[in-house]
């Protein structure tokens, strides 16, 4: 992804999805364990069926040896199929739309009742976790199972999303998006690395890219979206907890910063008479650092990358470039941060005698969840015996998409060292049993409130 490209990246914003990790992908092996789920971690079968699919899932790659199941590659839609026939194993009706989502449905009381949306997606990384996406899907087609017979008012419906990771098309979350009418046509003629375009693939696996407008869903059909996805942070670990419930899916502001000095010998230019666009970017590196510890909880600030020009040892650099990435659940605060980084770049320039260049290449605003989703999350949590925890998500995922127009929350669930997009990916099978019993609660709760 952009990380892999040459500098400067210079592809549309939209294809840019750097997850913001809250750790490092590898951390110390001292860290604790998960704990193993307690309070009724007896009744498991659900949870190690979940493992199992998972582990079916993850065999359904581009690349043997390592997971890579990009959108509408033979692999994505292999793993489709095996979605449907697991949804319709638990006795879903089902479909696959014009961009490829798999949606499977239960009926409710009417046959048009507004449907209690459960997603994720089943597309990944290079290289990849087997549980980032595809246990949200997998979860809801259990939980769905689980609901059959239950004489609910509404439908539920199990969506499996194929274009969350951006990885092949500079697209941005085309099939959630697709939902809510927001893909143009002109969005498909979008190329990948080999100039296929989303068109085309479609139709290599027999889809019509006409249908498009048909993927758009009627407000009056959807009632909630609920998303279980694993946490792809720490901090549900640290805290010796299971599940939270998130508020809210962090904005982010990405700029890319150039700073020009003058290059000069290294061994023959003396220290006072020097602009070391280097020297002057560690400044820089330092006040990206501390306006987000100053910023509060809630902020995370990050220089992701950074290039010395010319790079040679004995060169002093001219020119540096570098990324700052900004997250937050408060657009405001994310704001405030950006002004105060551009402020004491701009300080730390002028004492330094460089030219400065800031440039914002991505923003996005933050999604907040709905309050009743989110509570309705939170006490399922509560009811499975564990104490819920609120998180807001520093990564972004398909609920982005849905939460302006219905009303969405996301349940997390605990992964080991917070590790993601990587084959250490790892859950329990007890996490992901409670999780199922919290996602069947939330969905009965959501059902009865609605
Ligand atoms: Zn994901």
């Amino acid at each position: 992804m952009l990380y892999n490209r040459p500098w400067p990246a210079a592809a549309p914003a939209t294809q840019i999805r750097v997850r913001l990790p809250m750790t490092a992908r590898k951390s110390a092996s001292s860290a604790p364990r998960p704990a193993s789920g307690k309070a009724s971690g007896t009744r498991t079968a659900a949870g190690a069926r979940v493992m199992q699919r998972l582990e079916d899932l993850a065999a359904i790659t581009e690349t043997p040896g390592s997971l890579m199941r990009r959108y509408l590659t033979p692999a994505h839609h292999k793993a489709m199929q095996q979605v449907e026939a697991w949804m319709r194993e638990a006795g879903l009706s089902t479909r696959i739309d014009a961009v490829a989502n798999v949606i499977g449905r239960l009926e409710g009381a009417k046959p048009d009742a507004p449907a209690i949306l459960i997603g994720s997606h089943i597309d990944t990384v290079a290289d990849a976790g087997k549980y980032d996406g595809n246990l949200g899907v997998v979860a809801g087609i259990e939980a769905a199972a689980a609901l059959r017979g239950a004489g609910l008012r509404h439908a539920v419906e199990v969506i499996a999303f194929g274009d969350e990771e951006g990885v092949r098309f500079p697209s941005h979350l085309l099939s959630s998006r697709a939902l809510t009418g927001a893909v143009k046509p002109s969005e498909l003629e979008t190329v990948d690395a080999d100039g296929v375009s989303a068109r085309e693939a479609l139709m290599k696996l027999r889809l019509d890219p006409g249908g498009l407008r048909a993927c758009r869903r009627k407000p009056k059909e959807i009632a909630a979206y609920l998303e279980v996805h694993i946490e792809q942070g720490p901090v549900l670990q640290a805290e010796g907890r299971p599940l939270a419930a998130v508020t809210a899916i962090n904005g982010a502001t990405r700029m890319r910063v150039g700073v020009t000095g003058v290059a000069g010998h290294a061994g023959t230019v003396p220290m006072k008479l020097r602009r070391d666009a280097l020297a002057a970017a560690a400044g820089m590196v330092l006040a990206v650092e501390t306006v987000g510890a100053e910023a509060g909880p809630d902020l995370v600030a990050t220089v992701g990358r950074l290039e010395a020009l010319p790079g040679a040892p004995n060169v002093i650099p001219g020119e540096v470039r570098f990324t700052v990435d900004v997250s937050s659940p408060s657009d405001t605060t994310r704001a405030r941060a950006v002004k105060r980084i551009v402020a004491a770049l701009k300080d730390i320039a002028a004492a330094r005698r460089v030219k400065l260049a800031t440039e914002i290449y991505y923003d996005a605003p933050a999604a907040a969840m709905d309050a009743r989703v989110v509570e309705a999350v939170a006490a399922a949590i509560a009811a499975t015996g564990h104490t819920p925890l609120h998180l807001a998500s520093g990564a972004g995922h398909d609920a982005m998409a849905i939460a302006p127009h219905w009303p969405a929350a996301m349940m997390f669930v605990r992964c080991k060292d917070g590790i993601s997009h990587h084959p250490d990916e790892s859950i329990t099978t007890s996490d992901a049993d409670v999780a199922i019993r919290a996602l069947v609660e939330a969905i009965r709760r959501l059902d009865a409130e609605l």
